[in-house]
């Protein structure tokens, strides 16, 4: 992992992975603060509530405390028989670890206390009454010993010299389960923080594959883009030389020469209108939808009638759109004439063309089968993308830049559709949009 690391800080994924790992540190940081503030404040909230417990019933523990405090000294006189032992013998606290610690009025600790539990050290705080106090003691043994105490004013008849009470609760076992649960809690915390380490070195290849993918896409367009701008532009320089290297020549003797110039002239027109398409809608084309009947697919459809008679092909049209189509004028119209531009361009003189447009209640179907050359299995996994033409000299020959069906992906995209291109029967290709 080190030397992944060591190889990632001269990458340009350090940065992403410096920032992913930063969040991570952070979310563990704060959840960390977060999880021991929780438990350091709930810690005592169960002993705090047992001593204010035990203050409601303090009359009890003085009574459990003196009757403790008489049953200590006649055991300690050897006065006492079994039977007696077993009448005397006082409950044991009601609440676990408490001790009482009862006093005079003049601060006197009055009961016997165990000697290990180092409260006979503790002087009475009459400052702190109804109060709970942390108190840190030692004792004989040198043992530290943690308490949570709450003094109290008394006043009980049978035992009058009592003033004070003090009821402690010896909290070291909460305290070494606290510091046993925060060692864990870090460790698992650091654990996790150095898988995180991993995860961001993970996330920071990861979250740069798309910009890597996009960028490689972007440079190979602009190459493809140049590429394609430098023969229509070659063919102009050498025409133009051509006419320069004739200056006294009429029009009428270079009307090839010229005529050749106007059309790369307008193949660069084109390429560049199309280009400019592209790269505009690749921040997302936001379609100006509105509704169209049957009749508007009618209007195009005599258009290219026109240039398909023109062309010696035969087109046929089948109109099923009998619900109104909610879409985008212009681009349906752009996607229905690149489909239609390319069936012509595909096909040979006398074949067939079927354009078909649906709608259901639910869609609209729009497919353009012709009988063609058709596009073989793999190529018909490029055809999509900008630039890519199956057969590159026969294609330019018609005008075509590869750039037709990456517009109408586009343009399909942004209409929320689908287009998947098939075989048709016997030979050519369909082309199916639905919306
Ligand atoms: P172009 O402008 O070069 O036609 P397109 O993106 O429209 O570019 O099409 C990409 C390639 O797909 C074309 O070069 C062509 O080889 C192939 N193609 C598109 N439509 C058809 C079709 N109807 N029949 C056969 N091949 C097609």
């Amino acid at each position: 992992m080190l030397s992944r690391i060591k190889g990632l800080s001269k990458s340009e994924n350090f940065p992403f992975f410096l920032h992913f790992l930063g969040v991570f540190t952070g979310i563990f940081l704060v959840m960390t603060v977060i999880i021991l503030q929780v438990m350091s404040f709930g810690i005592y909230t169960t002993v705090d509530s047992n001593l204010r417990t035990a203050q409601k019933d303090i009359s009890s523990y003085v009574t459990l405390a003196m009757i403790k405090n008489s049953f200590n000294a006649i055991t300690d006189n050897n006065k006492t028989t079994a039977d007696d032992q077993s009448k005397l013998i006082p409950p044991s606290e009601v609440i676990a670890n408490t001790d009482v610690i009862l006093y005079s009025s003049d601060g006197n600790i009055l009961n016997t206390l165990d000697t290990l539990s180092g409260l006979e050290y503790v002087k009475l705080d009459k400052k702190n009454l109804d109060s709970i106090v942390k108190v840190s003691l030692t004792n004989i043994l040198g043992e530290t010993l943690e308490y949570r105490t709450l003094t109290v004013p008394v006043k009980n008849v049978i035992y009058p010299e009592v003033a004070y009470a003090m009821i402690a609760i010896n909290t070291n076992q909460l305290e070494e389960a606290n510091d046993r649960y925060t060692k864990m809690i870090v460790i698992v915390m650091i654990t996790f923080w150095v898988v995180s380490v991993g995860a961001s070195v993970y996330l920071a290849k990861w979250s740069r594959r798309p910009i890597l993918a996009n960028y490689e896409k972007q440079k190979a367009f602009v190459e493809n883009a140049s590429h394609e701008l430098r023969t229509p532009l070659a063919v102009l320089q050498n025409r133009l030389e051509t006419l320069f290297r004739k200056p006294n020549s009429s029009i009428m003797d270079n009307t090839e020469n010229i005529a050749s110039s106007l059309d790369e002239v307008r193949n660069m027109k084109l390429l560049t209108t199309n280009l400019l398409n592209l790269a505009r809608r690749d921040d997302g084309i936001k379609p100006d939808l509105e509704t169209l009947s049957s009749d508007f697919f009618n209007d195009i459809f005599t258009n290219y009638q026109m240039i398909a008679e023109e062309q010696g092909k035969l087109f046929k049209v089948n109109n099923q759109v009998k619900h109104q189509v909610v879409s985008d004028r212009t681009l349906l119209k752009q996607l229905m004439t690149i489909l239609f531009d390319n069936a012509m361009k595909y096909t040979d003189k006398n074949d067939e063309i079927v354009f078909e447009v649906k709608s259901t209640d639910k869609h609209f179907y729009l497919s353009v089968a012709d009988q063609g050359i058709g596009i073989s299995s793999e190529d018909k996994k490029h055809i999509f993308d900008r630039f890519y033409r199956v057969d590159k000299a026969r294609t330019r020959q018609q005008g075509g830049f590869g750039l037709g069906l990456a517009l109408a992906k586009q343009i399909v995209d942004s209409l929320k559709g689908t287009i998947t291109v098939q075989d048709n029967e016997p030979k050519g290709t369909i082309f199916i949009v639905k919306f």
